[in-house]
């Protein structure tokens, strides 16, 4: 054993089994990113000095965004919006309309965002916004004072080489067109850089609606060639049917998997023969939920993860597959379309039964990655066809699959350890260029 392997071999047997604080396991999806960050500094040998940096975000604005109400009435909704690290580029994520979103969760997904760029090597730092609100409480009229109210409070901050907003949880390419129309009126010219994921007639990509989905579908591919398995006749369950959730059961359904349960918020879904996905699509879109279709056999979350099946897809929300959820699971391949799906104890558990995990960071990326391909087709005022965009998707997250997996089996890690190990490499790397941190070098390829 050289150096560097028993720096890391004692790293590693200095990792609790289970990630504890005080005895009680951490749910709180911002210390689970700062420990796994700080577990990847070590195990590269960065110095301290790195992880003071990436430990937290740059900057969290909070702010109060007062709406007229339709009854006449003027009501704060409280907005907020995380930037974690600039290293690699502008700040880049999501904002969403959420009635628990809260500052450690957005703090969390900024730092995640981060780590995905790093991973698919596009120039950006991570950002995320969020605003406590159910928008299906509020008319249309009152969401898009809302979503305008929240660009005028986050202007100072965002730009499209600052801080570039998208789409997340619950909101639109229609809100996101108001609120590149409200930014362009502040800056008194049209400025479509500003946001991506709005609507192709405002500078919109082709496929990025799809991109989140599409991305998943891509990684589950990779995942099933590396055990030796093939897509056309597994089946599938799917938690959350919103934008990610559905478009990844199409996609699954028309490579020949059978999905046979899918949960949302406001119930589940079984049917062994396979759910016919565009009807079950138009359903959803009308009730507002995949309960009820067609009187097949109801699904709770709890039967979803513990399904027989090749592939369990969580779409929704964080910390779902933990303590009590991970050793149930049986599928082959879990792959993490949402951001945080998992607890550390979730992840061991699926790691002792071999589950063959996708990481969230890698897994859902596709979107994030076309974001960046609207950013630059707006730069050169040209819009890529689909096909185009599909394929650029196709041969970006084929190679971020593949540097993780080498880092997996290199290190001898988990996947999710392995992604995190690329992803805070590259920033090391891009921190090392900039002159932010000296006297170190890259103990570990990771510039594959
Ligand atoms: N909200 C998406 C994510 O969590 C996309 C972010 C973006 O396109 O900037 O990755």
């Amino acid at each position: 054993m050289d150096h560097k392997e028993k720096v890391i071999a004692q790293v590693k047997s200095e990792m609790p089994v289970k990630e504890k604080k005080n005895g009680v396991e951490i749910t709180n999806p911002f210390e689970i990113v700062q420990k796994l960050m700080e577990d990847a500094t070590k195990t590269l040998e960065l110095p301290a000095s790195f992880y003071e940096i990436l430990k937290k975000p740059k900057r969290v604005l909070k702010t109060s965004i007062p709406v007229r109400m339709d009854s006449g009435e003027i009501k704060e909704f409280e907005g907020m919006r995380s930037q974690h690290i600039d290293v690699l580029g502008p700040a880049k994520g999501g904002i969403r309309f959420h009635p628990k979103v809260n500052e450690d969760e957005v703090k969390a997904l900024s730092m995640w965002m981060s780590l995905k760029a790093g991973i698919l090597g596009i120039p950006y730092g991570g950002g995320k916004g969020g605003i406590i609100v159910d928008p299906r409480e509020l008319s249309e009229r009152e969401l898009e004072e809302l979503s305008r109210g929240f660009i005028r409070e986050l202007e100072p901050i965002i730009g499209p080489d600052k801080d570039i907003p998208a789409p997340d949880v619950n909101t639109t390419p229609e809100i996101m067109g108001w609120m590149l129309d409200e930014f362009s009126r502040l800056k008194g010219k049209n400025v479509p850089r500003v946001i991506t994921g709005k609507p192709i007639i405002l500078g919109g990509s082709e496929g990025r609606l799809e991109a989140t989905g599409r991305g998943v579908v891509y990684t589950i591919e990779e995942a099933a060639k590396h055990l030796g398995l093939r897509l056309d006749g597994m089946t599938a369950v799917v938690q959350g049917f919103g934008n990610v959730g559905s478009i990844t059961a199409k996609l699954l359904s028309e490579k020949g998997v059978k999905i046979i349960g899918i949960t949302d918020a406001g119930g589940g879904v079984y049917h062994e023969q396979g759910l016919d996905i565009k009807e079950l699509m138009e359903f959803a879109k009308k009730t507002g939920s995949v309960a009820g279709f067609k009187s097949y056999e109801s699904l709770s979350n709890k039967e979803l993860f513990s399904s027989e099946c090749d592939i369990l897809v969580p779409a929704a929300l964080e910390n779902q597959i933990t303590a009590e959820t991970g050793p149930t699971i049986k599928a082959k391949i879990v792959a993490e379309a949402a951001n945080g799906p998992t607890d550390p104890e979730g992840n061991d558990a699926m790691e002792k039964n071999g589950v063959f995990v996708i990481p969230d960071i890698l897994c859902n990326a596709g979107g994030v990655t076309v974001s960046y391909f609207e950013w630059v087709q707006n730069a050169m005022n040209l819009a890529w066809t689909e096909r185009e965009v599909n394929d650029r998707l196709h041969n970006k997250m084929t190679v971020a699959f593949d540097d993780v997996y080498r880092m997996k089996q290199e290190k001898n890690a988990g996947m999710r350890e392995a992604a995190y190990l690329v992803g805070v490499g590259r920033l090391a790397e891009a921190m090392i260029a900039r002159g932010w941190i000296k006297d170190w070098s890259m103990p570990i390829e990771c510039n594959a």
